[in-house]
């Protein structure tokens, strides 16, 4: 078997809520490419691409440098998957999330081949169904409790308070949704970097008295001391995400025990392998892991899951359900009930092409 063609469609995904708001960033879209690989007898696989701008991803960067790549995979077999991550390192450096759409894709359709789910490559399931961590956009006080309640209601017991580097507004952001939703729902913090490193550990020391389970990137990308020194004082767990953006800084932030844990996430670490690899990393150094958020396509979730759900050490609720809030996904097949997401059934990533939705044939 052969591959012929990789054809990308763009996926613009609207948000229900256009004024979504985190402290990098603000659009009323959330915008990748579809990522298909087609082979000589008639198969396809399926991947999404992430053009993330805040993780350094355009939605025309990455369509160069998917075609750029196209010509490295024609021809080859795609069960040659280790040889073509080579000859797309070799031909392209860099580039994570245009990758990760080429890496699931070829992840889909080895499993398609197989007929098998992507979890029985990396070793079979260890769980089925995963509690979903959802997030709250910055907003006012009351208007992030409003937004909470209303998850609650719908079934979710884990939220994460998105929150932008103001001491004062943001512990009282904490206060309101701890007020509103009482005491047995799990909350979580996400600063995208937001704080220096003293008003990182004044907040969230203060905000502990909220009962806080975890705070993500408290501060900048780069400020590898000033995160180590949150970690070693403030009383929540603390857990890289932008500082964890290739296999080379997880193995660093590891090594070095600068956090308690890592998010992972399949578009920033450029696929599953490498995800994978990475878990491994964090699991041998005993730092914990969990998958943060794929906002994207269900499909793009689809892929997450199937790593996840193979994984045996991975802790704590993971962000498998960004996709609630958006509209236009042209794939289908998962869904979150009363707060949890369940693997789906069936080979390949489990979630397939809606039927209305017109993906670009192999030419
Ligand atoms: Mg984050």
């Amino acid at each position: 078997m052969k591959i012929t063609a990789l054809t990308i469609d763009s996926c613009v995904m609207r948000k229900e809520d256009p004024t979504w708001a985190f402290a990098l960033a603000a659009s009323p879209i959330t915008e990748g490419w579809i990522v298909s690989i087609h082979t000589d007898d008639g198969m396809t696989g399926y991947g999404y691409a992430s053009a993330t701008a805040h993780m350094g991803a355009s939605m025309e960067g990455m369509k160069g440098t998917l075609e750029r790549l196209e010509p490295v995979l024609v021809d080859r077999d795609p069960a040659d998957m280790a040889a073509i991550r080579v000859a797309l390192d070799r031909a392209l450096s860099g580039n994570n999330q245009a990758k990760a759409g080429i890496d699931n894709a070829l992840f889909d359709l080895n499993a398609r081949m197989l007929n098998v789910p992507i979890s029985r490559l990396f070793g079979g399931v260890v769980r089925r169904e995963f509690p979903v961590l959802r997030i709250l956009a910055i907003k006012k006080p009351d208007e992030m409790a409003e937004q909470a309640q209303i998850l609650i209601d719908q079934g979710y017991t884990y939220l994460k308070i998105k929150v932008h580097g103001e001491v004062a507004e943001d512990v009282a952001r904490v206060k309101a949704i701890r007020k509103r939703v009482g005491d047995d729902v799990h909350l979580t913090i996400d600063a995208n970097q937001s704080y220096s490193t003293k008003n990182a550990i004044a907040a969230l020391n203060r905000m502990a008295e909220y009962n806080i389970d975890l705070v993500e990137q408290p501060v900048r990308i780069d400020n590898l001391k000033g995160l180590k020194l949150v970690t070693e004082q403030v009383p929540v767990a603390v857990e890289a995400d932008e500082s964890a953006g290739s296999l080379a800084e997880v193995a660093y932030l590891v090594e070095h025990r600068i956090v308690d844990a890592v998010s992972l996430k399949v578009a920033k670490l450029g696929g599953l392998w490498n995800t994978m690899i990475a878990a491994h990393i964090c699991a041998a150094g005993n730092v914990q892991y969990r998958f943060g958020a794929h906002v994207g396509s269900r499909l793009l979730n689809a892929h997450a899951m199937q790593l996840a759900a193979a994984l045996p050490e991975m802790w704590y609720a993971c962000e498998f359900g960004e996709f609630a809030r958006l509209l236009d996904d042209p794939f289908e097949g998962i869904e979150v009930v009363d707060g949890i997401i369940h693997l789906p059934e069936g080979a390949g990533s489990g979630v397939n092409p809606r039927r209305d939705t017109v993906l670009s044939k192999a030419s």
